[in-house]
C-alpha cells in the first residue's frame, strides 16, 4: 500500500493510466486473480467504459466495447451510487441485483469484488477484481486495502483529468488571444483603408463620367482628381502609421541588465515549463552585462524563442527535455543570447523559410514569431540565426550591442 500510494502521488499526469494498469496487475497477481478492470463513466446516462484491464496470460480478454449497462443496468446504478459488491460465490450476489447474478452465472467470475471509484467528491467509476477459476474469500482487511487502492486510482485519474483540462484551456487561450490580436488588427486596418479607397473610387468614377460625356468640365474634374489625390495620401499615411506602430523606436531603448531581462522571461515561463515537464536552465555570464535595448521588445524575443523551444520538445516527444538560455560575449562590443532545445530540429520543409511570414509547421501556429523576433533584433542592430545542435535539437542565437562598450573601449585605449 505504501509503494502504491507513493507511486500514485508522484506519477506525472501523462503516465497515470500506464501506472494504474501496472498496479492493477500487481494487485491481481498478488491475490492470484484472473481478470480485473477499471470502469469509468463521465456522468449518469453516459456509457460505462472499460479503461484499464489486467488478465492472467492466456485468459480471455474483455469483449471489445463492453458496456456493463447493456447487461446489468440495475447493478451498474447500484455501484455508481457508491455501493460495493463482493461475493465469494455467485449465490452470494444479493437477489435485488438479479441482472448481475444472471450474467455471472453464465459468464463468470466465480468470485469478485466490485468497488466504486471516487474522484473529486463523486463516483467516477468502479474497479472489479475477479477470480474465474474458483471461489474466493474476501476478508474485511483485504477489502479495506482494495478500497484504499481504488481510492488512490480515483484521485490519480481525477488529477490527470484536471491537468488535461487546464492544458486544453491554456492552449485555447493562447490560440484565441493570438487570433484576437490578428483579427482586431485586420478589422481596423481594413476599416481605415476602405473608407478613403471608397472616396477615391467615387471621385475617379465621377471624372470618368465627365470625360465619357464628351463635355469635360475642367474645374469639376480637377476638383475630383485633387480630392482623390488627398485620399490617396491619407491612405498612404494610414499604412505608414501602421508600419511605424510595429517599428522599433530608439526612444524606448535604454541600458538594461541582460540577466534581469532573462529572469523576467523565466518567471513568465516556469509554469508552462513545469506543465510540459521541461527543465529550463539559465546560464548568464557575466550576469551584470548591460545591453542597449527596449526591455519589453527584447523580452518578447526571448519569450518567442523559449516557447518555440518548448513546442519543439513537446512535438518531438523528446526523452531529454531541457531548454538552455545562455548569455555569452560575442565579438567585441556585442553579447549573444541563445536558446537551445532538445527537440527534433528544424523541419527540412521550412528550414530555408523560417523567417518568412505565415510559415509554420504547427496546427495552431501563426508563423509570425520568428519574423517578429528577427525584426526586433535587427531594429537593435543585431542578428538572429539558427544552428542545429551537434547532438540533438536547435539553437537560436541573437546578438545585441553592449551598453558599456564605449567605456570599455576607452579604458582599453587608456
Ligand atoms: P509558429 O511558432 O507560430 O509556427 P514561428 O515563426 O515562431 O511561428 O516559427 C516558424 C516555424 O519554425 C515553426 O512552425 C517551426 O516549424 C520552426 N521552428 C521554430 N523554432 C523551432 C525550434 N526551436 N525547433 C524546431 N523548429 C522550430
Amino acid at each position: 500500500m505504501g509503494e502504491l500510494s507513493a507511486a500514485m502521488a508522484r506519477v506525472p499526469a501523462d503516465e497515470v493510466d500506464r501506472e494504474i494498469e501496472l498496479w492493477l496487475g500487481r494487485i491481481s497477481q498478488a491475490l492470484d486473480l484472473d481478470r480485473s478492470a477499471i470502469y469509468e463513466r463521465d456522468s449518469a446516462g453516459q456509457p460505462v467504459r472499460v479503461t484499464h484491464t489486467w488478465r492472467r496470460p492466456d485468459f480471455p480478454a474483455f469483449p471489445r466495447n463492453f458496456d456493463p449497462v447493456k447487461f446489468f443496468q440495475v447493478t451498474v446504478d447500484w455501484v455508481m451510487a457508491g455501493n460495493p459488491i463482493t461475493f465469494s460465490r455467485p449465490t452470494e450476489i444479493p437477489p435485488k441485483l438479479e441482472d448481475a447474478r444472471r450474467f455471472v452465472e453464465r459468464w463468470g467470475p466465480k468470485a469478485s469484488a466490485v468497488i466504486p471509484m471516487w474522484g473529486g467528491g463523486r463516483v467516477i467509476g468502479a474497479a472489479s477484481f475477479g477470480k474465474f477459476r474458483s471461489a474466493r474469500q474476501w476478508p474485511p482487511e483485504l477489502l479495506d486495502h482494495l478500497a484504499l487502492s481504488v481510492r488512490l486510482f480515483g484521485s490519480a485519474i481525477e488529477r490527470k483529468q484536471s491537468e488535461m483540462a487546464i492544458r486544453a484551456v491554456r492552449t485555447e487561450l493562447r490560440v484565441a488571444s493570438r487570433r484576437n490580436v490578428m483579427s482586431e488588427l485586420v478589422a481596423s486596418l481594413s476599416h481605415e483603408i476602405n473608407q478613403p479607397l471608397g472616396a477615391i473610387l467615387s471621385n475617379l468614377g465621377g471624372v470618368a463620367r465627365l470625360l465619357s460625356q464628351g463635355n469635360p468640365q475642367p474645374a469639376m474634374a480637377l476638383e475630383a482628381v485633387n480630392s482623390a489625390i488627398d485620399d490617396t495620401k491619407r491612405t498612404a499615411e494610414i499604412v505608414r502609421r501602421i508600419r511605424s506602430m510595429f517599428k522599433h523606436h530608439a526612444e524606448h531603448k535604454t541600458a538594461l541588465g541582460i540577466g534581469t531581462l532573462i529572469d523576467e522571461v523565466v518567471k513568465l515561463t516556469t509554469g508552462e515549463a513545469a506543465l510540459r515537464k521541461i527543465a529550463l536552465q539559465v546560464e548568464v555570464s557575466p550576469a551584470a552585462q548591460r545591453v542597449i535595448g527596449d526591455s519589453i521588445q527584447l523580452q518578447q524575443c526571448v519569450l518567442n524563442l523559449v516557447m518555440n523551444a518548448f513546442d519543439a520538445i513537446a512535438e518531438a516527444n523528446s526523452a531529454r527535455r531541457a531548454v538552455i538560455v545562455k548569455v555569452a560575449p560575442e565579438k567585441t562590443g556585442w553579447v549573444g543570447v541563445s536558446v537551445s532545445d532538445s527537440g527534433a530540429g528544424i523541419a527540412p520543409a521550412v528550414a530555408s523559410r523560417l523567417f518568412e511570414p505565415f510559415v509554420t509547421t504547427k496546427k495552431d501556429g501563426m508563423g509570425l514569431g520568428l519574423l517578429v523576433t528577427r525584426s526586433i533584433v535587427e531594429g537593435h542592430g543585431g542578428r538572429l540565426w539558427a544552428t542545429p545542435n551537434p547532438d540533438q535539437g536547435t539553437t537560436f542565437t541573437f546578438t545585441l550591442p553592449v551598453a558599456d562598450r564605449k567605456r570599455v573601449g576607452a579604458s582599453r585605449r587608456a
